[in-house]
């Protein structure tokens, strides 16, 4: 194996997921982040069943890729037509891409049930589409749909089906598990026989209903596949397709074998989360190499043995994907994790003197009143920042005054916020409407503090979490609020508890906000107003 060749199908396949409906727009930012990640293939739809698609291929011939191939997919022409009559594979070659990636049937009941088609047939729909396409000088990736389980009902058909599709002269017979339902074993056996009996390139394409859609790929590039197709953050219908991410630092680091260049590889964490964040799906935290969990050590024995040797507790350097090691700030990791995190933004801090005293007896304490700084380190940032007295007053808080008024009727009321803030020696006085107090809050101190740092228009909060304590010691109920945001290039999460909850959710909210001012070494501006008076 030297070289592997990579096809996302996010904006095809991908789009069949549950809760994705990609704009064009959409499909063209996921294409040009592909893209810059160096796959080979890109696919998307058929140009010929929706309008969108025609517009996403048209956009993107005016302003090509400048590294994928782009792929056009459709299916085999329709039965008993001949191929350049079949509108769908007209619309296809109007696409205008170099390559075309052609759906067939290999399972006979598709063929005799659904098709409702002679075997025979099937046979020729698959060459003259394939051998059309040819002669129109495309690149043609033949995606053998269902080929497993049509391989297991009737092993001599389906491999007929491959036949056809290369007397066709199909570059690449890409295999594919499109119930999900095949195990490895059987998919390297499988894949060794079509590698051995065909002499061109042999491709998969998995499917997760059993969770065995990478470890399939792998199988079956270690089988003789070349090309493996999935999706980069493994969206697709039902349980997703394979995770192209996984396979590819997979492949690199495991297998090694070069298939995007290295500095291409140090940004898959950060393109996955793109990736996701325009599908308005999060990328669970326990995916492997990119979720926010992949390097996250929290037991004290973990954390003392990354800290000694990384190698004792981490498979691969989390740079290598871009992603970071976090050691996690709680009661079980320890002291050492925690002062850890403290010289990150404090490097001078010493491990036996006061100070690191008083920031382990603050989180001990902290951590006893309900809060929970495991994931929310912006805040713990800011806390240990304001104990060693290097917390920057961005602004003050001076009054807050929430009316949520509830309608008898059941029907809906705006809340009202009106909140009072100093920055530097200004005031600013401000009142906003929201669908619910904290989004009343939330709107009010935007509005008063963008007056002065403008930055803080970049933030979007992307989750809001609130629990509520059960407090033994305590005479009331707790809550706590975790907020996690974004800038569009950084993600932090902050955290707040009161016996209130507009309390908790204020605490979590000024955190965040204050915590991009950090970050972005925020200098407060004059008000447009008293500039023009001045
Ligand atoms: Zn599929």
């Amino acid at each position: 194996m030297n070289k592997v060749l990579l096809l996302d199908s996010t904006v095809r396949d991908g789009a069949q997921s549950v809760g994705i409906s990609f704009s064009v727009q959409d499909k063209l930012k996921i294409a040009r982040l592909l893209d810059n990640l160096r796959v080979d293939y890109i696919e998307a739809g058929n140009p010929g069943s929706n309008p969108k698609d025609m517009e996403f291929f048209e956009l993107l011939r005016s302003h090509p890729l400048r590294h994928a191939k782009l792929t056009a997919f459709g299916s085999t022409r329709r039965k008993h037509i001949a191929v350049e009559d079949d509108a769908n594979i007209r619309s296809l070659l109007a696409a205008g891409t170099e390559c075309v990636t052609i759906f067939g049937k290999s399972w006979d009941i598709h063929v005799t049930e659904i098709l409702r088609a002679e075997l025979e047939e099937n046979l020729r729909m698959i060459a003259e589409t394939v051998a059309y396409l040819k002669a129109s000088g495309k690149e043609v990736v033949y995606d053998a749909e269902h080929f497993f389980d049509g391989y297991k009902a009737n092993p001599d058909y389906a491999l007929q089906t491959l036949e056809a599709a290369v007397q066709g002269g199909a570059d690449c017979l890409c295999l594919c598990d499109t119930n999900g339902g095949t195990f490895p074993d059987d998919v390297y056996e499988a894949t060794r026989l079509v590698a051995a009996r065909f002499p061109v390139a042999v491709g998969i394409h998995a499917h997760d209903d059993s969770g065995m859609a990478v470890a399939n790929s792998i199988m079956a590039l270690k089988a003789g596949a070349v090309h493996v197709q999935g999706t980069l953050a493994g969206f697709g219908e039902r349980c997703g397709n394979a995770n192209l991410a996984t396979i590819l630092a997979n492949v690199q680091l495991k297998l090694g074998v070069a298939c995007v260049p290295p500095d291409c590889l140090e940004r898959l964490t950060h393109t996955v989360h793109e990736v996701a964040e325009i599908s308005n799906i999060s990328v669970h935290k326990n995916t492997p190499y990119v979720g926010g969990n992949a390097f996250s050590h929290k037991g004290g024995m973990h954390v003392d043995g990354v800290m000694k040797n990384t190698l004792t507790f981490e498979h691969v350097p989390p740079s290598s994907v871009g992603n970071t090691r976090r050691l996690l700030l709680s009661e079980v990791a320890g002291r050492s994790a925690i002062l850890e995190k403290v010289r990150a933004f404090c490097p001078e801090i010493q491990k036996d003197s006061p100070e690191a005293a008083h920031i382990i007896d603050m989180v001990k304490q902290m951590e006893h009143q309900g809060y929970q700084f495991e994931g929310a380190e912006s805040s713990f940032e800011l806390e240990v920042r304001r104990m060693l007295g290097k917390r920057t007053k961005f602004f003050e808080l001076l009054m807050l005054s929430v009316l949520d008024e509830q309608s008898l009727d059941g029907g809906k009321k705006p809340a009202y916020a009106t909140i009072k803030v100093l920055v530097g020696d200004q005031l600013e006085i401000t009142a906003a409407e929201g669908n619910g107090p904290v989004n009343a809050i939330d709107i009010a101190l935007r509005k008063a503090l963008e007056v002065f740092y403008p930055e803080i228009g970049e933030i979007r909060l992307t989750d809001y979490k609130v629990r509520v304590l059960d407090s033994e010691s305590a005479t009331a109920a707790k809550v706590r609020v975790l907020i996690e945001s974004t800038d569009g290039s950084e993600y932090w999460t902050s955290v707040g508890v009161a016996v209130d909850v507009m309390q908790a959710s204020c605490k979590a909210l000024m955190d965040s906000i204050e915590y991009k001012l950090l970050i972005s070494n925020a200098v407060p501006k004059q008000p447009a107003a008293s500039a023009a008076n001045a």
